[in-house]
């Protein structure tokens, strides 16, 4: 299942360097996450790292997007193929 920063996102810039998959970017008012490349860091971590270091926890897991933690490895394996990770 990708995240999704919500609502109380303070624009504090922290997460978009800890994802592996580069999957954070600024968005028109606050960050957001590309779900096509979140794999809540499964294959990396073994927490999803914007979560851990996000001072006003403000990324929830996005039900619009839900994946097992076996469709999450396939999707890593995806984008480290086409070189998409870091
Ligand atoms: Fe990136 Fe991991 Fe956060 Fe997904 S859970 S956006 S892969 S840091
Ligand atoms: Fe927003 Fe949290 Fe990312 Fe900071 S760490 S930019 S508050 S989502």
């Amino acid at each position: 299942m990708s995240l999704k920063i919500n609502e109380l996102c303070v624009n504090c810039d922290v997460c978009e360097p800890v994802c592996p998959n580069k999957a954070i970017s600024m968005g028109p008012d606050i960050y957001i996450i590309e779900a096509s490349l979140c794999t809540e860091c499964v294959g990396h971590f073994d927490e999803p790292q914007c979560v851990a270091v996000c001072p006003v926890e403000c990324i929830d897991p996005d039900p619009e997007h839900p994946e097992t933690p076996q469709q999450l490895l396939i999707k890593l394996a995806g984008l480290q193929a086409k070189g998409a990770t870091r």
